[in-house]
C-alpha cells in the first residue's frame, strides 16, 4: 500500500550521512534524529512522527549496538527486519535511514568509553554491568556524526533518556534532547521489540508491570513517602503474576534515579521483570508531597 510519502534514502556510511546533513544545515534546514536498534513498532514511529513535525529533515538510525549487550545477552537473537523497518520509517515520515554495519561504526575495537557512573550503575545498570556505558558511547558517537539536531528518545527507557540528557549537557553537544511518552498496547503493556520473545501465557501476564507502577503511584499520591514501602507494594503486585521474575521495583528521584530519603517532588517509579527469555522494563512518573 502506498503511503504517499517517498521511500527514505538509505545511507550506510558515516561520511555520507555527515555530508548530507551538513548540506541540509547549510541550506538552513533543521535536523531531527531518532536512534533505534530496529524491529520498529508504533513506539519508535511516535518518535519519528514527532521529529517529522518539529524538523525539516528526519533521520532514523538502525544499529544493533554490540557494545550495550553483555556476553550471554540477546545480541545475536535480537529481532531484525530491515524491509519492514523501512516501510515503517517511510510511513512515519523519515527522510534518511542510517544503517551502518558493525565495521563502519567500530572499525577498530573502541578504546573510548563514555561513562556516567552515578546514573549508569543503578537500576538496569546494576544487573546489566556496562550496558549504559555501551549506550552512552554509541549515542555520543551517533550525535557527533549527525551534528546539530533535535534528538528524540522514549521515556519507556527512562534511565537511558536521563543518561543521554545529562551526557549532552555535560559535553555541550549541539543537541536538543526531547523525551517522548511511552506508547502502550491497549492492555497497558509498553511496546518493545523484546515483546516478540513472549509466549502467549507470558504475554497475558505482562501487563502486570503497569499495574504495579500504578499501584505504586497511587500509594505515593496517598502520601506514602517511604521508598521501601512503595517498592514493596509494586513487588507484591508483580508477585501476583506466576511467570514473572522480578529484577527490581524502584521508587526514585526522577533526576538522580536514586532515593536517599523520603520521596519528594518529581518521583519516577521503575520496574524490570523477566518473563522467560524476555526482560521487560517500564516506568511512570508521579509527584510526592
Ligand atoms: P530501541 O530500538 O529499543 O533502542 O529504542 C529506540 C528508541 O525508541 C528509544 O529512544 C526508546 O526509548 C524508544 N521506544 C522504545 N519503545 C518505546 C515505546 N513503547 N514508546 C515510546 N518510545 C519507545
Amino acid at each position: 500500500m502506498s503511503t504517499g510519502r517517498p521511500t527514505p534514502e538509505l545511507e550506510a556510511t558515516i561520511g555520507g550521512l555527515s555530508r548530507r546533513l551538513a548540506e541540509a544545515r547549510a541550506a538552513g534546514r533543521t535536523v531531527g534524529f531518532v536512534p533505534t536498534m530496529g524491529f520498529l513498532h508504533a513506539g519508535h514511529c511516535s518518535l519519528v512522527e514527532r521529529a517529522r513535525v518539529d524538523n525539516d529533515v528526519v533521520v532514523v538510525s538502525i544499529f544493533v549496538n554490540p557494545l550495550q549487550f553483555n556476553p550471554g545477552e540477546d545480541f545475536d537473537d535480537y529481532p531484525r527486519d530491515l524491509d519492514r523497518d523501512l516501510e515503517m520509517c517511510a510511513r512515519a515520515g523519515a527522510d534518511i535511514v542510517f544503517v551502518p554495519d558493525g565495521p563502519e561504526m567500530y572499525p577498530e575495537p573502541v578504546a573510548t568509553t563514555v561513562r556516567l557512573p552515578a546514573l549508569a550503575d543503578v537500576l538496569c545498570g546494576a544487573s546489566r554491568a556496562g550496558h549504559f556505558d555501551g549506550v552512552a558511547t554509541v549515542v555520543a558517537k551517533l550525535l557527533v556524526i549527525v551534528g546539530e539536531c533535535s534528538a528524540y528518545f522514549g521515556e519507556k527507557d527512562f534511565q537511558q533518556l536521563t543518561i543521554v540528557t545529562r551526557m549532552a549537557a555535560d559535553l555541550s553537544l549541539p543537541v536538543r534532547v526531547v523525551g517522548c511518552g511511552t506508547v502502550r498496547e491497549p492492555d497497558g503493556l509498553a511496546l518493545s521489540s523484546r515483546n516478540a520473545y513472549l509466549s502467549e501465557a507470558e504475554r497475558s501476564q505482562a501487563p502486570v508491570l503497569l499495574r504495579a507502577l500504578e499501584a505504586g503511584a497511587a500509594l505515593v499520591q496517598s502520601g506514602e513517602a517511604d521508598p521501601a514501602a512503595v517498592e514493596a507494594e509494586m513487588a507484591s503486585v508483580i508477585a501476583t503474576a506466576p511467570l514473572a521474575e522480578i529484577d527490581y521495583a524502584a521508587a526514585a528521584s526522577a533526576s538522580t534515579l536514586t532515593a536517599d530519603g523520603p520521596l519528594r517532588g518529581d518521583v519516577r517509579l521503575l520496574v524490570a521483570v523477566r518473563f522467560g527469555k524476555a526482560r521487560l522494563i517500564d516506568n511512570i512518573g508521579c509527584r510526592a508531597g
